[in-house]
């Protein structure tokens, strides 16, 4: 075992020279928090800078390479004339080099007369004589700085993208020539280089052949992380099993028909089919790890409900999580009618009650004369003890991060898990990031709901929405309005919220116009709630807090502001807040002027056309590419920096098999030899490999 080969892969971005506060600041930003996360970003694209001797030669508008004499620099001597420097290629042509407002001094030293420079830039056309406007290089010549093929890394994180080449590049000096880890079978039919020849072969591209997610140095770090996430998983599940010598929760149905008979509508076949999945599932001896995805308003919570009858006619209590306390409230305001119809305690626990009511609930949990129980995070504080906990549902279950997955697994032991989703996973992401889970769908939505009309509309064209908005007020309609997504903090989404209220309550009046947003209480957030879903104001302005599950069903116009600078996934919740009632619906996307070219347009298209949140979530990611790490994130997925689903799909199959070999050659996870396992410990991100070890 010699971990210590690793070292520098997790060394901060920092102690590189050259790696200032500043840049590690950006590459924080883009999630690279190491020295090994820095060579994961991974150029877009690349410039040929091939050395070219005669200028005349070279394309108009491309870029060019050239060594240039320089014979003599022309001082414009007056303003908003450019600065020219005369100079003769290797043929003798003459090439002139442009320069707007420069530091004279700077630039006769950079480019002294009767010297020749290596200069790389766009080669432009000037009176039929080749010219280059502030060359991207000027270097002595055959300098090895610059490689006949340039990589183009992505701006990000306020970086330029020479920043992040010069960053990327050091961190590539500093990495380890690890030993292969791969089978030599594999390695050898798919023809992949060592991981340190791999690196180089992306991050020093000799040509844009070496970009491609395609060849091999691509295709195997793709799957080094493919299979390093396998492997993971593969330990976690077997580590979770081993655990979970789990006890059978059969229940003889009498609950759950009850609460059918209270319903005036039966099962989706979806519904159906998921719940006998489940039933199946808490019925054997193993511990039921499942997600139940299903789009906004398929019916998630009362197959929840169901399930947790389940738990409860097997003898025992459920609990079910959800991410905010909106929801919790939300979400207990809807199943206690339901519950007490069945003859059961449904109780609600968030992190502010306190005091004697919040000692009688405790009591009462641990009685087990409180059956069933809904809440926030609070909900598994140590303090909270259950007679007999037996299924756990945790609810949106992407605003918990994997941690929290653990975390509950390990809580209630041997208790049953059900994880919801709203958020559709593509079909190829899920097996990848999800493998520990097994799958539920719904993918049918009760009868009779009514299409959502949705709009693109420039924000120039507001005062036609408020018109159309106080149209649908004067109807007797309600709305939501959601403020544009901040990026830098979530503090910071306040101002322009609250200058949005201002401008409709000055408009609407006062009295109609609510507000929610990141910086109020909980208190107060379910006070705002409430009053909008009594129809006291009708008019909500919200950041993006009422994004998931909150059910006001009068409502039925939502308005997003600068759509284009949310997720798609977000945007088809948001939508979904709307079309819960009896009325027809509409949802308007307002995008800033200007701002809705390319993609972000296709992205909005997307939503306008379909509201099949799968088929949304498909389109997302084929749009975004899986290099888009925030894209990914807010999905609630692992990041993965090298492999893409789509295009390394074939890779995943191969890593799944693997990972299960390498486990039953290995079956006590503490004997799989400590030096692969590090490796692959580097590969994931790095607070997954933290928890990862202190979980084996
Ligand atoms: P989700 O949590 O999946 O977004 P909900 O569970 O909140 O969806 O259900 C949305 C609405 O559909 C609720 O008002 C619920 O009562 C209703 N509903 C659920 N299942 C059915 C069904 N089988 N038939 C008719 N309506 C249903
Ligand atoms: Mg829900």
């Amino acid at each position: 075992m010699r971990p210590e080969i690793l070292y520098p892969l997790f060394a901060e971005p920092q102690s590189l020279e050259g790696v200032g506060p500043k840049t590690a600041a950006g590459l924080e930003k883009l999630g690279a928090r190491s020295v090994g996360d820095m060579l994961g970003i991974l150029p877009m694209n690349g410039v040929d800078r091939q050395l070219s001797a005669d200028a005349t030669q070279t394309v108009n508008g491309a870029v060019a390479t050239l060594e240039l004499r320089v014979m003599r620099h022309r001082n414009p001597m007056r303003p908003g004339v450019p600065w020219r420097v005369e100079t003769l290629d290797a043929a003798g042509n003459p090439v002139i080099l442009v320069f707007f407002r420069p530091n004279p001094q700077h630039l006769q030293s950079q480019l002294p007369v009767g010297e020749t420079r290596l200069v790389s830039g766009k080669r432009e056309d000037f009176d039929g004589t080749p010219q280059i406007i502030h060359p991207d290089h000027i270097l002595p010549p055959g300098s090895p700085k610059l490689p006949a093929f340039e990589p183009i890394y992505p701006t990000a994180g306020g970086l330029a993208p020479r920043t992040i080449a010069t960053a990327v590049h050091k961190a590539l000096d500093h990495a380890p020539d690890l030993p292969e880890w791969l089978d030599a079978p594999l390695k050898a039919r798919e023809g992949w280089p060592g991981w340190l020849e791999a690196q180089k072969a992306v991050h020093q591209p000799q040509s844009r052949a070496d970009l491609d997610p395609m060849s091999p140095a691509r295709r195997r770090l793709a799957y080094d992380e493919i299979y390093s996430h396998q492997l993971a998983l593969a330990l976690m599940r077997a580590h979770m099993k081993a655990k979970r010598r789990g006890r059978p929760n059969a229940g003889d149905g009498s609950l759950r028909a009850k609460i059918w008979a209270a319903l005036p509508f039966g099962p989706t076949g979806a519904q159906k089919r998921a719940l006998a999945e489940i039933e199946a599932d808490m019925a054997s001896d193993h511990r039921m790890l499942r997600l139940l995805q299903g789009d906004v308003g398929a019916g998630k919570t009362l197959v929840a409900l169901m399930a947790m009858l389940i738990a409860v006619e097997a003898g025992g209590q459920a609990a079910l999580m959800a991410p905010t306390e909106i929801l919790a409230r939300q979400h207990a305001e809807r199943l206690a009618p339901l519950a007490a119809a069945a003859g059961l305690r449904l109780e609600l626990l968030t992190g502010r009650d306190k005091g004697k009511a919040r000692t009688k609930l405790l009591e009462d949990l641990a009685s087990g004369a409180a059956h069933l129980l809904v809440g926030t995070h609070a909900l598994f504080q140590g303090e909270v003890g259950f007679k007999d906990l037996r299924l756990a549902v945790v609810d949106e279950q992407h605003r918990f991060g994997v941690n929290q997955r653990m975390e509950l697994a390990s809580k209630g032991a041997g208790a049953d898990i059900l994880t919801m989703t709203a958020t559709p996973i593509p079909r190829s992401l899920a097996l990848m990031s999800h493998g520990d889970m097994d799958f539920s769908v719904l993918d049918e939505k009760p009868p009779g709901r009514k299409p959502i009309a949705t709009r693109l509309i420039s924000l120039a064209r507001y005062d036609e929405v408020t018109d159309a908005l106080g149209r649908a007020l004067a109807a007797g309609r309600r709305a939501y309005w959601i403020c544009p997504l901040v990026e830098e903090s979530l503090a910071s989404d306040l101002p322009a919220a609250e200058s949005r209220r201002r401008a409709l309550a000055g408009l609407f009046g006062e009295a109609q116009v609510g507000m929610v947003h990141g910086r109020m209480s909980g208190a107060e957030k379910d006070e705002a709630m409430a009053k909008f879903q009594r129809g006291e104001t009708r008019i909500l302005v919200a950041t993006t807090v009422v994004e998931v599950g909150v059910d006001v069903s009068e409502a039925s116009v939502m308005v997003i502001e600068q759509a284009e600078r949310f997720g798609l996934a977000q945007l088809h919740q948001l939508r979904g807040r709307v079309g819960r009632g009896a009325e027809a619906s509409a949802c308007l996307l307002l995008y800033q002027p200007g701002a809705l070219t390319g993609t972000a347009k296709a992205r909005l298209e997307a939503l306008r056309d379909s509201e099949d949140g799968f088929f949304i979530a498909e389109m997302d990611l084929k749009l975004r590419g899986a290099g888009d790490l925030l894209g990914v994130k807010q999905a609630g997925l692992p990041a993965f920096r090298y492999a893409d689903s789509e295009i390394h799909g074939d890779l995943l199959n191969i890593a799944r098999d693997d990972a299960r070999l390498t486990l039953l050659r290995h079956p006590d996870l503490n004997s799989v030899d400590g030096e692969s396992l590090r490796i692959l410990l580097h590969l994931m991100r790095r607070d997954e490999a933290v928890r990862y070890l202190s979980s084996a």
